[in-house]
């Protein structure tokens, strides 16, 4: 956005400059237009409505704008000092691949262009040459370095710190991309909380509690992708499955809850025993986030206040729910 303003107003004041010039006046115009274009960009990033081919259009532009000016101009007007703005401008507008790209391009086409006009070929040559690949090459490792520590932050932001899995802000956008793509596919969503979880804490500590968690995480890993697994609430769970048939959903939440309830957790020297009880549910149509998580919450509920350590689910068709004994969630 700010680099749009930028333009506009360099553009502007270019243009009306040259604009009286009148060996020049047709590139003042294009100036014109760019600053124009510039502005429209810039209402547009604004509202953040811009979009990747406008921005690609845009440097594309510039590119033109630029090597028209070179081109037309003579070597003493030092209109080449503007292509070493170029690699800095393509990196921030492009990013990293197409920046590359467009930045190589364009060093190799004002070469061309200057070539003819040089008295004599080698000092301007090199010395062009060598700081735009300077530029180019600073450009390239501030654009790299940012891009990971976006990449980094953006880890950081949908990641729970104590178990590594998914948090509760990148379900929704799991929940968007899933029901986009398979929009005819089944999607099941298993609601999964640790049973008596209180008491955990209160018998063994805090930071025991915090490891069985960190352990059934785990657990949870082996069976799912780790795209699909999601940490929602204190010792809350969801999980998504992807096209997988009624039978195979609750399969793999009865797997899931025996395999937690066979389980010996180990914090400190101590054995825990833990269970846990599961909601199943499925997607139907125009049902948001809130929606389905609302149903599989209802189920689980069901399985709290039939005894826990158990998987209720309202698939159809209806299978028997599969009655487990309680255990004692606790042995030492
Ligand atoms: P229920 O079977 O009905 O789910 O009982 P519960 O005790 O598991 O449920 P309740 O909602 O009463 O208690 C949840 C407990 O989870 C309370 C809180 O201390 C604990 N808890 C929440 N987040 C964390 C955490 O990050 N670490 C630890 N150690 N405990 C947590
Ligand atoms: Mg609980
Ligand atoms: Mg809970």
């Amino acid at each position: 956005m700010g680099m749009c303003g930028t333009l506009m107003i360099l553009g502007l004041c270019l243009g009306i400059f040259n604009f009286g010039r009148p060996e020049v006046r047709l590139y003042a115009s294009l100036q014109i237009v760019y600053a124009l274009f510039s502005g429209y960009l810039f209402i547009l990033a604004m509202k953040n409505r811009h979009t990747l081919w406008q921005t690609h259009l845009y440097s594309y532009s510039l590119a033109f704008l630029v090597l028209l000016g070179i081109y037309l101009a003579k070597l003493e007007s030092f209109l080449l000092a503007w292509a070493f703005t170029l690699p800095i401008i393509f990196y921030l507008l492009l990013g990293r691949k197409a920046g590359k790209l467009i930045t190589l391009t364009m060093m190799l086409s004002i070469m061309v262009i200057i070539y003819p006009k040089l008295p004599s070929f080698r000092p301007v040559m090199t010395n062009f040459a060598f700081s735009y690949l300077l530029i180019w090459a600073i450009s390239h490792i501030y654009e790299s370095n940012r891009e990971s520590a976006e990449l980094a932050l953006h880890k950081l932001a949908l990641t729970d710190p104590l178990t590594g899995t998914n948090n509760r802000l990148s379900l929704q956008e799991r929940f968007n991309q899933s029901t986009q793509v398979s929009e005819h596919k089944p999607l099941t969503l298993l609601l999964l909380d640790v049973d008596h979880f209180k008491q955990v804490n209160d018998n063994f500590g805090h930071v025991a509690g915090d490891d069985v968690l960190k352990s059934i995480a785990n657990l949870l890993t082996k069976y799912t992708d780790d795209l699909d697994l999601f940490r929602i609430g204190g010792e809350e769970f969801c999980i998504f499955l992807h096209n997988s048939s009624t039978q195979e959903s609750l399969t793999l939440a009865q797997t899931l809850r025996a395999n937690v309830e066979r389980e010996t957790f180990v914090s400190q020297g101590l054995k825990i025993q833990a269970t846990i009880s599961i909601g199943v549910t499925l997607f139907k149509e125009d049902m948001q986030l809130c929606d389905l998580l609302r149903s599989a919450d209802e189920q689980l509920y069901r399985a709290k206040l039939s005894g826990r350590n158990r998987v209720m689910h309202n698939l159809v068709p209806a299978i028997e729910e599969e009655v487990m004994a309680q255990t004692a969630p606790l042995v030492t």
